[in-house]
């Protein structure tokens, strides 16, 4: 139990840092920052870092919090003349990054500062120094209207409980690894980004997917996996075209009045057939996206719906997601209304497999229940914890993709056991790991099997994990 708490906690994964190489830190950003305003007069400078309590400065879950909170701030800034933004997130002694804005005046920014620790969930770990060469340096959070900052454990002002030491160590990292498990755990919060932020984001995770490497079966940039009529490249023509209509579908939901959204899901329909002839027009043909459309397009378009007043949670939109699809496999697949069956219509005819309507009609549930937590638990580089994402989903789903392409349900078994070793072999950090995709990718290409259904709750995972902040953006 106790090694479960310490695997879990914030903190985990991370090297203790002496106070010598803290100091030593501390000289060179004051340093970095006064040669960042000599070479900027007139900018004023936003410098960014975490205040952690305790001996460990930077860890993944650490990152994880960093990156929500710069993608907070930077959502703020972004009508903003920026001259500079950049971060060093991996720095042993915590995360830290660096903003230059032009043409606004110290106090507002120093407000926008003070407004970010105060609002923002994490808003109290972080420290804002605003700096300029303006004479109203001094400004304190009083002469500005803010509270004194809030201790993490009690409320009472931060000051005061660190100089009586009234909370223990443990006590402080037990309150932070709490916040965590509410931000990100629990009830993952998405906050409510712009709908161009997120039809980025849609379209950077099509390219993460496809940019993953080496996945069984699938496109990849080492090898084309079963498919003989696209690459990479083709996966990276699709993708960007895609970008307008993940935006429309979003917005879609944004304005949508009313309570019934199955009326949202018909109005997405059609800006999803668009996108689907676009995708095919720049594909020459082949089906790159088209599973991911429909999916992603449900998905956005219920997060519109979700964050219509603010900020949501991944529950929140799984549940519009449900009401949206509501009667989807007896209205399309049960029913056969339509003389030319599709795919998926075949395939519940044949096997009673309700395919991609069935996970939609049950909100999508392996994002939230496989994907993010493999994505969120991973500490290796992206790709590996990619991978790994995609090969625990494979593992935990009815792949109808592949079940379309074997020809035979029983190819599920099959893919459950080939995870379970790979797992077993400890996944993409390993080299028998890595070896053993390697040569499940040979395999599916002998077997001509692919995972385009897990492939698919892999992108919506990424999405999800850019949208949190457990991917940096
Ligand atoms: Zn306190």
């Amino acid at each position: 139990m106790q090694e479960e708490h310490t695997a879990k906690a914030v903190t985990a994964g991370g090297q203790p840092v002496s106070l010598t190489a803290l100091l030593a830190s501390r000289e060179q950003r004051v340093a970095y920052q006064r040669q960042l305003l000599a070479d900027n007069p007139q900018a004023i400078l936003l410098a960014i870092k975490l205040n952690i309590p305790g001996p460990v400065k930077n860890s993944p879950k650490i990152q994880h919090i960093f990156q929500a909170g710069w993608l907070a701030l930077w959502e703020q800034l972004a009508d903003l003349n920026c001259v500079t933004a950049q971060q060093e997130r991996t720095l042993i002694t915590g995360p830290a990054a660096y903003i230059l804005v032009q043409g606004q005046s110290l106090r507002e920014m120093k407000s926008l500062a003070m407004s970010f620790e105060r609002d923002f969930f994490f808003g109290r770990l972080f420290d804002v120094d605003v700096l300029g060469a303006s004479s109203d340096q001094a400004l304190s959070r009083q002469d500005l209207g803010f509270a004194p900052r809030p201790c993490l454990v009690c409320d009472q002002p931060a000051k005061y409980c660190a100089k009586s030491g009234r909370h223990d160590l443990a006590t402080i990292l037990a309150a932070l690894d709490e916040r965590y498990q509410a931000y990100f755990v629990r009830e993952p919060v998405l906050p409510h980004w712009s709908s161009a932020q997120v039809a980025r984001m849609g379209v950077a995770a099509c390219l993460y997917e496809a940019t993953a490497t080496i996945k069984p079966g699938l496109v990849d940039p080492f090898s084309v996996g079963a498919h003989r009529d696209m690459t990479a490249f083709t996966f990276m023509d699709s993708a960007l075209v895609l970008q307008p209509y993940f935006e429309k579908m979003l917005v879609q939901g944004r304005r949508f009045q009313g309570d019934d959204v199955t009326a949202l899901l018909a109005a997405i329909r059609p800006i999803g057939r668009e996108a689907e002839t676009v995708m095919f027009a720049h594909t020459t043909g082949a089906n790159t996206h088209k599973g991911i459309l429909f999916t992603m397009g449900i998905f956005l378009a219920a997060y519109g719906y979700a964050s219509q007043a603010g900020a949501t949670t991944l529950a929140q939109v799984q549940t519009v997601i449900r009401a949206m699809a509501r009667h989807l496999v007896a209205q399309e697949l049960a029913a056969r209304t339509t003389a030319q069956a599709t795919a998926g219509q075949k395939q519940y005819a044949r096997f009673q497999l309700t395919g991609v309507r069935g996970e939609v009609e049950r909100g999508l549930q392996p994002l939230a229940t496989v994907g993010l937590p493999v994505l969120r638990e991973g500490s290796g580089t992206v790709n590996e914890r990619l991978l790994d994402s995609l090969l625990a989903l494979a593992g935990a789903i009815d792949d109808s993709t592949l079940i379309k392409r074997a020809g035979d349900p029983a190819a599920v078994s099959t893919v459950k056991a080939a995870v379970a070793k790979y797992f077993a072999l400890g996944g993409a950090q390993t080299s028998a790991g890595f070896r053993y995709l390697t040569a499940l990718d040979q395999d599916f290409i002998a077997k001509n099997w692919t995972l385009g259904g897990a492939a698919d709750y892999l992108i919506l995972t990424i999405l999800v994990g850019k949208m949190t902040g457990l991917l940096p953006d």
